[in-house]
């Protein structure tokens, strides 16, 4: 028996879509669900435009390219993200500028963004970790006064809310993964979504190798081939279909976990994922930290848990941690997340019973010093 922290939740509706694309012929990056995703995807979040890519990754290059940070740049970004939104960074030749986390909600804390801020900041790339909402409206603030563009990491976030808004509607450029353990899944895939048309064009010259898109092979701008293919979008299409059933369920599993543990919690022995009251967060992974007060260290919890089938996935490393980005600053919150945090199975297709196992085998392992 192994219960997953995540897995695709497909059904017949992706395979019949993808025959249908086989049969189509349109297997490569053109087809008629390419476009259709785009638009159906951007109009689920509210924006005016949204531009597919290959993955998540590229989608952030891509805003980043778009919005012009190059050379010298310097980007804000948590130190508690997944590696690629520092990655991305690096590509464009700038250099991320790491800001410590909220304890409360565990994104980016905007209060610590303006003392980062040089003469060569450009942008700031707010990540709605594990599906909670970064406090856009301050960060949105900080960005008008030191006229910073914003790019949403909303690849944990597909569907959240911040004061009753999607994410994805809140900043210049907002990006997405449809990796195969996101909220929705193309395999691998990603996208951008805007209001603002110019930046749109600008990515999609640059996801096609900088091609003018009248005047075929004649290429205005270095540009890469971060295309998705309609086989990807076959499967994103049937899957867009399902969200709002798939984030009733990612929150009917946090409802059962935060019921199940919430004398843990009292008992100061755990803390559960947090929702703040401006926020819809969607548990993209629901998420525990344990305390000093618990017996066993957040490892060893993780092995026994391993022991008994379920599978578990400690928090990211924060990224100034690991040689490419190492840095002696302290964070002190993000490195007490990361090394106090896990993630528990969040998989849509996650049966009731085996929260029930889930939520009595961490009441058992869970124990005060
Ligand atoms: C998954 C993820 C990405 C990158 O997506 P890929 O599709 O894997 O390239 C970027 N940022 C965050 C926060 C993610 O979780």
């Amino acid at each position: 028996m192994k219960i997953p922290v995540s897995e695709p939740d497909l059904d017949e509706s992706e395979l019949n879509n993808v025959i249908q694309a086989i049969k189509s012929t349109w297997i490569s990056s053109r087809g008629e669900f390419i476009e259709k995703f785009e638009k159906d995807f951007a109009q689920y979040c509210g924006v005016k435009c949204g531009i597919s890519a290959a993955n998540g990754t590229a989608a952030l290059h891509l805003a980043l390219l778009a919005l012009g940070i190059g050379n010298d740049d310097e980007v804000i970004v948590p130190t508690l993200t997944y590696i690629a939104t520092a990655n991305v960074v690096k590509y464009c030749g700038a250099k991320p500028v790491f800001v410590d986390s909220t304890s409360d909600y565990w994104c980016m804390n905007p209060e610590k963004i303006a003392e980062k801020i040089t003469e060569k900041t450009k942008a700031i790339i707010p990540v709605h970790i594990y599906g909670h909402p970064c406090d856009m409206d301050a960060i949105r603030d900080i960005a008008s006064d030191y006229e910073l563009v914003v790019i949403e990491d909303a690849a944990e976030a597909h569907g959240a809310e911040y004061h009753g808004k999607k994410v994805g509607s809140l900043s210049d450029i907002a990006c997405f993964s449809f990796f195969g353990n996101k909220v929705i899944t193309t395999g691998e895939g990603g996208m951008c979504i805007t209001d603002n048309e110019e930046f749109a064009e600008r990515i999609k010259l640059l996801r096609n190798q900088g091609m003018n898109p009248i005047k075929k092979y004649w290429h205005t701008a270095i540009g890469y081939n971060y295309r998705m293919t309609n086989i990807q979008a076959a499967i994103g299409s049937a899957q867009l279909l399902k969200i709002n059933k798939f984030l009733q369920k990612k929150r009917e599993i946090a409802r059962a976990y935060s019921i199940g543990l919430k004398d843990l919690e009292e008992k100061g022995l755990i803390k559960l994922h947090p929702e703040m009251p401006w926020a819809k967060c969607i548990y993209w992974m629901y998420s525990i930290l344990l305390t000093e007060k618990c017996s066993a260290s957040r490892d060893e919890l993780m092995v026994k848990l391993q022991e008994n089938g379920i599978e578990t996935r400690p928090f990211f490393y924060p990224v100034h941690t690991m040689k490419p980005f190492l840095s002696n600053e302290k964070f002190e919150i993000a490195e007490k997340l990361a090394s106090s945090g896990i993630n528990l199975p969040s998989s849509t297709k996650l049966k009731s019973e085996d929260a029930i196992y889930v939520i009595e085998t961490l009441r058992d392992l869970i124990r005060p010093k």
